[in-house]
């Protein structure tokens, strides 16, 4: 006997097996096996699942995603469904209507999934790669601190600010990464580090 049943597989058989017993018992025997016929398998079935957490507020939820074949694109998953993790002990399988509605952000049209650039002059976005994109993100800073940096205040006293500039972090970052923020910024002389999550 095969001990290694799954989640899944058990849902699948005990869907169909409730609904075959219980016609059964009214005496239905061809009908009982024409019913479980027409179940439908759990549709999750041939899905793969991966465990995530909901990147919208600092709750940190835990996710299952669920994907599949693509059925637009050969060869490409695509995420077909997403359920709150019942093992996290954060939301034991709960979401709130914004993380149960993360499928349609993921799926939008309108989603940015790569850096994107509009050149002085035009008025369309184009698809830069990442090292483009951080090699400006860092140009313009410099620029911008050598520019603006303040290393004493009217008195004397050394102060270090770099006033124009702000730094906004994320809710699901690690500690590990939330540490390395605060240090850069801090380090820059940033006084203002917003942060998503309200601790
Ligand atoms: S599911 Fe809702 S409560 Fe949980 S992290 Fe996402 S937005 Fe926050």
């Amino acid at each position: 006997m095969n001990m290694d049943l799954s989640r899944r597989a058990f849902l699948k058989g005990a869907s169909v097996g409730v609904a075959g017993t219980t016609l059964g018992a009214f005496g239905f025997g061809g009908v009982e096996a024409a019913y479980a016929a027409s179940v439908k398998p759990f549709r999750l079935t041939t899905t793969k699942e991966a465990r995530s957490s909901c990147p919208y507020c600092a709750v940190c939820c835990g996710m299952m995603i669920f994907s599949a074949e693509s059925k637009a694109e050969a060869g490409k998953m695509e995420v077909t469904h997403i359920e709150g993790d019942v093992d996290n002990p954060v939301n034991r399988g709960t979401l709130c209507p914004k993380g149960a509605a993360a499928i349609d952000y993921i799926k939008s049209k309108t989603r940015v999934k790569y850096p994107m650039y509009r050149k002085p002059g035009t008025n369309t976005f184009e698809r830069v790669t990442w090292d483009f994109a951080m090699e400006r993100i860092a140009k313009l800073m410099k620029e911008d601190r050598d520019a603006n940096f303040i290393e004493t205040n009217n008195d004397g006293v050394p102060v270090n600010r770099w006033p124009t500039m702000a730094f906004l972090s994320g809710s699901s970052v690690t500690n590990e990464t939330g540490w390395l923020t605060y240090k850069v910024s801090r380090g820059l002389g940033m006084l203002q580090i917003e942060n998503q999550a309200r601790i």
